[in-house]
């Protein structure tokens, strides 16, 4: 059989970018900046790094970014003023809250309370309900992601059985619908599923969203299949990193130097089965951030009625 094709998530990102650079300077001889207000709350060290590289990456695209920093005993209320104010502001076209917000600010209201128009994270219901209904929408931007990586890679979806495993508001419900308006024929899986290693190998295209190191294995990957691999998961000791990759010196020189190495979903053996998939780093994750960014400049054109 054929070796498995490495699926480069960050020359996808890259790609991305350099459209996303040409919009802007398109937009920029009709005097529109496209913009993005972040907001970060307290100090969660992990947050600060991805909202850090998001306002990076605004300004290495030419679009205006602006970074609000709340401290961690913000109240409900003052995000909700706050947000309010981003709504209203001419110069913001997106509006990010970087999750997870601390435990007294009410998450879910806050989120509704984004203008549905500059969600570009996707969460708010009206784009949940008009990505559902075909309408225009700003859709989760890992989700999209992966319609990008299938698409850049001439993988074809019309007709293919598609499995996410993973319901996530976030991840696996959206990406089923995305796969679905692509006329893939869609299987959801999650915790209660029965005989999951059998669904999963009716895959032509298998999502695997789900959170747990090296969950998807070989043995659950039909031999050809395009494998999507959204899962991030740190392996912190010896023998854990023993259990995925022993044998494998080049990323044990790597783990032993940092002290950790990160894992998807999916065990390193099942891609080798597959036909093309996604690695853990350097699939998935690098199209979060550049999908962020063609939000951000989709929100601008649609809001001003250019799309
Ligand atoms: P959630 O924890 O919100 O959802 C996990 C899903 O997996 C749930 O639907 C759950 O089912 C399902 N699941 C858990 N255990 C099993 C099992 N044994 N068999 C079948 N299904 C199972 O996670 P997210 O969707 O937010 O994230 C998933 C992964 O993707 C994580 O590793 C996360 O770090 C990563 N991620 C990566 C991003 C990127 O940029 N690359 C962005 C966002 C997330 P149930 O609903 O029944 O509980």
């Amino acid at each position: 059989m054929a070796e498995a094709r490495r699926l480069d998530g960050a020359a996808i990102a890259a790609a991305i970018k350099e459209d996303v650079a040409g919009e802007v300077k398109a937009l920029a001889a009709q005097g529109i900046r496209p913009g993005l207000a972040a907001v970060l709350v307290g100090h969660v060290p992990a947050s600060e790094i991805y909202v850090r590289s998001k306002v990076r990456t605004c300004e290495e695209l030419g679009l205006g970014s602006d970074l609000l920093t709340p401290p961690a005993t913000v109240t409900t209320e003052e995000m909700l003023a706050l947000v309010a104010e981003l709504n209203g502001r001419d110069d913001v076209d997106g509006i990010l809250i970087q999750l997870p917000l601390p435990p007294q600010v009410n998450a879910k209201r806050l989120l509704e309370a984004v203008a549905p128009e500059k969600d570009v994270d996707g969460f708010h219901p009206v784009n949940v309900g008009r990505l559902q209904t075909g309408q225009p929408a700003l859709a989760p931007c890992t989700p999209a992601g992966l319609i990008e990586i299938l698409k850049r890679n001439a993988i074809p979806i019309a007709g293919q059985n598609a499995v996410v495993v993973g319901r996530s508001d976030i991840v696996g419900k959206p990406a089923a619908i995305l796969l679905l308006a692509e006329n893939a024929t869609v299987t959801i899986c999650h915790s209660k599923t029965r005989d999951l290693p059998a669904v999963c190998r009716g895959a032509d295209i298998l999502v695997a969203a789900i959170g747990r190191p090296g969950y998807v294995t070989a043995d659950m990957v039909k031999p050809g299949a395009t494998v999507l691999d959204v899962g991030i998961n740190r392996l912190t000791t010896l023998e854990e990193f023993d259990r995925f990759f022993h044998g494998n010196t080049r990323r044990e020189e790597l783990f032993r130097a940092k002290g950790s190495t990160l894992i998807g979903d999916v065990h390193p053996a099942a891609y080798a089965v597959s036909g093309a998939y996604t690695p853990v780093p350097g699939g998935v994750g690098p199209l979060t951030i550049a999908m962020l960014m063609a939000n951000t400049v989709r929100a601008a054109k649609l809001r001003r009625g250019l799309l």
